[in-house]
């Protein structure tokens, strides 16, 4: 395996990985050059932070004050806002170890920026280990004021290779009996719903497009798949299988593990052949799968959710896991 990353954003820029025949393919969508990374409005491989998916009204109170975040999804916030973590500049230190290339990332968030309280330090480390095939997440944050924290990747990926059409075929299976339905603004409504007899259901794995375009509302409200699970961790601390994707054709295998609640499955629903990638290749919908490991959207506002308050001197930490297989 081949992982380019780049400071500005902790982009994974490309990754290449082998086929059940040895063949390489880069798996991940993404841009040539800087340039196409600056105009970019799809987040295509980065780092979201300080807070990843939505915030309702762009609003949330901690400590009885209320903060007021940049608004840029309509009424909401989105992804860290207009200049989030995948908008910066990340200082890069080699961290290698023996069995394992490792780049540390590392970025002070300052108080108040894009409306969040708190000076917050944030490290990520990127791992890629020779022997297993996988590429390493780890985040850690630790800030000066009590704040809220949500840190995953955005990365696209299509195990077919970066340019070969939509992801409609791969089969995904997604470790987790309940999803937190939304809105039509994709703010969620704070209920946990049984995936069970919905096109939410991959507890068997189950090619993306077989239900994709039933009448669903939910399916309707993301314009295909963009909703968050609860997986299942059964109390479980350490890591556990989030997601297993295989790719018929190329035979790859992607699996995730993460100590994260939740997984947002987000499949390209907005791209629309107007971004050009990488050999100018035009990103058409569907193109490419996100899975990010997170805390459930608007969690600040939802207080039956897992908590994403940070506490001041408290140390945040989450690990996520892509591991590559053939078949
Ligand atoms: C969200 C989508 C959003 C997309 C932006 C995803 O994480 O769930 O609603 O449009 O990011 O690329």
């Amino acid at each position: 395996m081949e992982a380019t990353i780049s400071t500005y954003g902790g982009i994974v820029v490309s990754l290449r990985v082998p086929d059940r025949r040895g063949n390489f393919a880069d798996v991940v969508l993404g841009h040539d050059s800087l340039k196409g990374y600056l105009n970019d409005a799809a987040y295509l491989g980065p780092i979201l932070g300080r807070y990843a998916n939505r915030i309702a009204k762009g609003q949330f109170t901690l400590n009885g004050i209320t903060y007021n975040l940049v608004r840029n999804d309509g009424e909401n916030h989105l992804h860290g806002g207009m200049k989030g973590f995948d908008k910066v500049v990340w200082r890069a230190r080699d961290v290698s170890t023996d069995g394992e290339v490792a780049l540390e990332l590392s970025y002070l968030s300052k108080d108040m920026e894009e409306g969040y309280p708190g000076n917050m330090s944030v490290r990520v480390i990127y791992g890629l280990n020779r022997e297993k095939n996988e590429l390493a997440i780890e985040y850690f944050a630790i800030s000066d004021k009590d704040t809220v924290v949500n840190l995953t990747n955005h990365t696209y990926f299509n195990l077919a290779g970066h340019a070969a059409g939509h992801i409609l075929q791969h089969e995904l299976m997604i470790n987790a009996d309940r999803s937190t339905p939304t809105n039509a603004g994709s703010i969620p409504t704070g209920e946990f719903r049984s995936v069970e007899g919905t096109p939410f259901d991959f507890r068997r794995p189950t090619p993306i497009g077989q239900r994709v375009n039933q009448d669903d509302e939910q399916l309707i409200y993301g314009h295909g798949y963009n909703q968050n699970f609860v997986l299942n961790r059964n109390g479980s601390v350490s890591s556990s299988l989030a997601a297993r994707v295989l790719e018929p054709k190329s035979g790859r295998i992607l699996e995730v593990w993460t100590t994260e609640p939740g997984l947002q499955l987000y499949c390209g629903n907005f791209l629309d052949g107007s971004i050009r990638g990488k050999g100018e290749m035009p990103y058409q919908k569907n193109q490419g799968f996100c899975l990010e490991t997170q805390h459930f959207p608007d969690s600040p506002n939802q207080h039956n959710f897992p908590s994403t308050v940070l506490k001041a001197g408290a140390q945040f930490r989450s690990t996520t896991v892509f591991k590559f297989f053939t078949r």
